[in-house]
C-alpha cells in the first residue's frame, strides 16, 4: 500500500535543524522565472571553479564522520556478506519509506532472518506478514526471490554488475551494496543524491527524464571517493536527507557550500533560490478506481435458527490476489472493481454476488442463509498511481453444507481460504485491508449490540438472501 508520498526524497533522515541559507525574496519557480538559470550557470561555474572533487570529497567525508546518524543497518557486524545483506534489506525498506518507520521493521526482520540463508528458507506468507504496513509489497517479494537466487548460487554477488543480476536489485541498490559492503568504487543515485547534485551543479533539467538521470549517474561516478566509496555514497545521501533538504536547506552549515553552484547563483541573483533545484515536476494525477468489498463472515455450527452464539469459530473468507500486478499474491476480502456510475448499493451487491458465485460453489440464495448484510462505509486508499475508493459491506452467512464444499475446483483452495478471527487479527494484511477489517469490527460492535466482544450477531430467525 502506498505510504506517505513525501517520503521518497527525505526518507533517510529528519528535517534539518541547522540554520537555513540567508533569507531572500521569494523567487518565481524556474519554469516561470524571468531569469533563465541555465543562462546564469556558466559565469557562476567559473566562480566556483568546477567543484574540485578532491576537496569536496574530503570536506563531505569529514562532515559525515562527525555527523552521521546512528542507524541500525550501519551497525551491522560480521563479514562482508552479512553487511551486504544488511545494506540490501535496509535499502529496499527505505525505498518509499521514512527512516523512523523503517527502523522497527528492519530490527524485527533481522531478528527473524539474520542472514540471507535464513531469509531464503522463509515462505512468501511469512515475509508478507513481516512486511505488512510497509507498502509496496513487490519489494518484499523481490527480497525473498533474490535471497533464494543468491543461496542457490552459493555466494553473495560482490560487484554492482553481478548484483544487478539478482531479481529486484536495480542500479541504485546494486551500487549501495557494492560500495558499502564490498568497497567497489561505484556511485549511487537516489532522490537525495539527485537533489545534492542538481544543486552542486545548478542543473535545472527535468530530473524525471532519462537523459538527465544519465547525467546525474555520470556526475556521481566522477565524484565518488576512490578510497571510501561506501562512506562517500552514504555521505551524499545523508547530506540530501538532512542538511540539503527539499524545502529548507541549511546552506550555512553545509560542508560543501563552497562548491555549490546553486548557492552561488542565489547569492548573485535574488530571484533565484537553491530550492529551485532540482526542478519540481508536477506529479501525474492518480486515476480513480472504485471497488465493492465484502467481508464475508461464515457463522459456524448454526442451523436455520440463529441464536446467541459465540462467534469465535466463525470464519472469514479471504481471496489471494493474482501473482502479478498490484499487491500481487496478497490476501484480501472479496473485492471487485465497479464502474464509477455503478457504486450504488444495488449495483455493488450485484457485482459482488456474481463474483462470489463465480468463485465459490455457493448459490447465495439456496445454499446459504444471509443472517445480515449491511453497508459499513467507505475507505479511500491511495496507491502511488491509484486512488481506490472501497465501499465496504459486511455479510454474515450461515452455510447449509459447511465450508468444505465451497471450492469449485481443487486448485481454488490455493486462491482462497477461510480463517478465524484470531488469525485475521494476527496475519499480515495490507494496511488498506486491515483498515477495512477494523471498520467492520467497529461496525459490529456498534451496530449489532453484541453482549460480549467477538460474538456473532444474534437473530432469532435467519433470513434468506433477497439479493
Ligand atoms: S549542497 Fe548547496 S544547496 Fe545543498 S545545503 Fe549545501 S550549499 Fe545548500
Amino acid at each position: 500500500m502506498a505510504k506517505n508520498p513525501k517520503a521518497a526524497d527525505n526518507r533517510r533522515g529528519r528535517p534539518p535543524t541547522r540554520r537555513s541559507q540567508p533569507r531572500r525574496a521569494k523567487a518565481a519557480p524556474v519554469a516561470s522565472s524571468s531569469v533563465d538559470i541555465e543562462d546564469l550557470a556558466p559565469s557562476v561555474t567559473v566562480a566556483v571553479a568546477a567543484a574540485a572533487p578532491a576537496a569536496l570529497r574530503a570536506q563531505l567525508l569529514r562532515w559525515y564522520d562527525a555527523h552521521r546518524r546512528d542507524l541500525p543497518w550501519r551497525r551491522a557486524s560480521g563479514g562482508e556478506e552479512e553487511r551486504a545483506y544488511a545494506v540490501w534489506v535496509s535499502e529496499v525498506m527505505l525505498q518509499q519509506t521514512r527512516v523512523p518507520v523503517v527502523v522497527g521493521y528492519y530490527e524485527r526482520w533481522m531478528a527473524r532472518w539474520p542472514t540471507v540463508r535464513s531469509l531464503a528458507a522463509a515462505t512468501q506468507e511469512e515475509v508478507n506478514e513481516m512486511w505488512a504496513g510497509l507498502g509496496y509489497y513487490r519489494r518484499a517479494r523481490f527480497l525473498l526471490e533474490g535471497a533464494k537466487q543468491i543461496v542457490e548460487k552459493g555466494e553473495f554477488p560482490r560487484t554492482a554488475s553481478a548484483l544487478r543480476e539478482v531479481r529486484g536489485i536495480g542500479d541504485y541498490t546494486a551500487g549501495a551494496i557494492a560500495s558499502i559492503a564490498f568497497n567497489e568504487v561505484v556511485p549511487v543515485v537516489d532522490g537525495n543524491v539527485v537533489r545534492v547534485l542538481s544543486r552542486l551543479h545548478a542543473i535545472a533539467d527535468n530530473p524525471k527524464e532519462s537523459s538527465t538521470m544519465k547525467r546525474f549517474w555520470e556526475l556521481a561516478g566522477q565524484l565518488v571517493d576512490p578510497l571510501r566509496p561506501g562512506d562517500f555514497n552514504q555521505a551524499m545521501m545523508e547530506l540530501g536527507a538532512t542538511l540539503c533538504s527539499k524545502t529548507k536547506p541549511g546552506c550555512t552549515g553545509c560542508p560543501v557550500s563552497s562548491h555549490c553552484q546553486a548557492l552561488a547563483l542565489s547569492l548573485e541573483n535574488s530571484s533565484v533560490q537553491v530550492t529551485d533545484f532540482p526542478r519540481v515536476v508536477p506529479k501525474a494525477k492518480p486515476r480513480s478506481d472504485f471497488a465493492a468489498v465484502c467481508v464475508v463472515q461464515i457463522a459456524q455450527g448454526l442451523g436455520e435458527e440463529v441464536t446467541d452464539t459465540k462467534g469465535n469459530d466463525d470464519l472469514f473468507l479471504l481471496i489471494k490476489r493474482p501473482e502479478e500486478g498490484l499487491l500481487a499474491g496478497l490476501w484480501e476480502f472479496p473485492l471487485v472493481l465497479v464502474d464509477e456510475g455503478k457504486t450504488d448499493s444495488l449495483n455493488r451487491r450485484k457485482a459482488m454476488d456474481k463474483y462470489l458465485t463465480r468463485l465459490l460453489s455457493i448459490d447465495m440464495g439456496r445454499k446459504s442463509n444471509v443472517i445480515l448484510r449491511e453497508d459499513v462505509g467507505q475507505h479511500v486508499h491511495i496507491f502511488s498511481h491509484i486512488r481506490l475508493t472501497m465501499y465496504v459491506e459486511l455479510m454474515i452467512i450461515n452455510l447449509k453444507d459447511g465450508v468444505d464444499r465451497l471450492c469449485k475446483k481443487e486448485d481454488d483452495s490455493t486462491k482462497l481460504k477461510f480463517t478465524n478471527e484470531s488469525s485475521v487479527e494476527s496475519m499480515g494484511l495490507t494496511s488498506g485491508i486491515r483498515k477495512v477489517y477494523n471498520m467492520v469490527k467497529a461496525f459490529k460492535e456498534k451496530r449489532l449490540s453484541v453482549s460480549e466482544r467477538g460474538q456473532v450477531p444474534t437473530r432469532k430467525r435467519s433470513r434468506r438472501s433477497k439479493q
